[in-house]
């Protein structure tokens, strides 16, 4: 609730403009075919080896996926008297039946075929995504949880947003369909206005995104209860992995009547879900009481301006640090 009542009001160096985005968009990655992981990911994996980058398994894999939930089976890997396979998660929810011939299913393993697995080696399944890696059968899945190539999860926090994707389309996404504010530039000046900041709720909260350094950053803004105490907190999160996220500071600044608050940090990934961030207080957290008195006039209205910068940490003579109006 209360989403509306908080506005903002920003003054950057641009804002970004369709071409902007398209041009960062890399049309080969295909990401509407991952919202749907079930049936994709086995569609996929069948293309990837019907087109004859391994060929010759394709029968194996065949064998391999669950007749019931399609999914690939890892051991141990089940079948009936009559010799029809299932995975360990279809065989609990089958109440002993073979759900292809009827007859008691027993608990039998199917060894040859957990061997079989054993011997095959397959691409990642984000291969269309840009991975290279090939693994063993076995080792794929663990590999396909930290793959850099994965898609991410939207970043928007005031819903549970099932929608993932690579960074181009989640910039779109967040434009489009949250109606996401979109700036360009490292620097920001964000004035943030609440009539009634006696309401502090967990769903109060602001996003915007900045392009700066050709790359995507998330700014948040919320209010929530820390304890007992309301309180406010801003934070940056990276559209991109950790380990370029480290390639990257911030600073934000707040204040009013002569005081002022200033953080420095390391914007945190997206890949870390936006209530993590918030629950390690890895931002600037501004208590009630003192966003009140930065607000200034009779403590009846919040009006904070919250000023920051992103620039890149020096790695090489290169790298450039930000300065100030002449990147963006
Ligand atoms: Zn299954
Ligand atoms: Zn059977
Ligand atoms: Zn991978
Ligand atoms: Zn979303």
């Amino acid at each position: 609730m209360d989403v509306d009542n908080i506005e903002c009001v920003s003054s950057t160096d641009g804002r970004i403009d369709e071409d902007d985005i398209n041009r960062h968009h890399h049309p080969q990655v295909s990401v509407s075919s991952i919202s749907k992981p079930h049936s994709n990911i086995n569609n996929k994996n069948n293309n990837i080896i019907s087109s004859g980058i391994h060929p010759g398994t394709t029968s194996v894999h065949e064998l391999l996926e669950c007749p019931v939930c399609t999914n690939l089976m890892y051991p141990p890997i089940h079948q009936c008297h009559n010799g029809h396979t299932l995975c360990s998660t279809c065989k609990t929810r089958v109440l002993n039946r073979c759900p292809t011939c009827r007859q008691e299913l027993g608990d039998i393993r199917c060894l040859a075929l957990e061997k079989v697995a054993e011997s095959l080696e397959l691409p990642c399944k984000y291969m269309s995504l840009g991975c290279p890696e090939i693994f063993p059968y076995y080792s794929k899945l663990k590999h396909e949880a930290v793959c850099n190539f994965r898609p991410y999860n939207c970043p928007y926090a005031g819903s549970e947003c099932p929608v993932v994707g690579d960074i181009p389309f989640l910039v779109t996404h967040l434009r489009d369909d949250h109606k996401v504010d979109m700036h360009s530039g490292c620097t920001f000046n964000h004035r943030y206005v609440k009539s009634n900041p006696r309401e502090v709720d967990n769903a109060t909260w602001m996003l915007t995104v900045f392009h700066c350094f050709g790359q995507y950053f998330c700014l948040h803004f919320e209010a929530f209860q820390l304890g007992m105490a309301p309180v406010y907190m801003a934070f940056l999160r990276f559209m991109g992995d950790e380990t370029e996220a480290r390639n990257f500071s911030y600073s934000l600044e707040v204040g009013g009547n002569g005081r002022k608050l200033i953080w420095e940090g390391t914007p945190r990934s997206i890949r870390d879900g936006h209530k993590k961030v918030r629950d390690s207080h890895d931002g600037l957290i501004i208590q009630r009481n003192m966003a009140l008195f930065f607000s200034g006039g009779d403590r009846k209205e919040l009006k904070l301006r919250v000023t920051g910068r992103i620039w890149k940490e020096q790695q090489n003579p290169e790298g450039g640090a930000c300065i100030p109006n002449l990147c963006s």
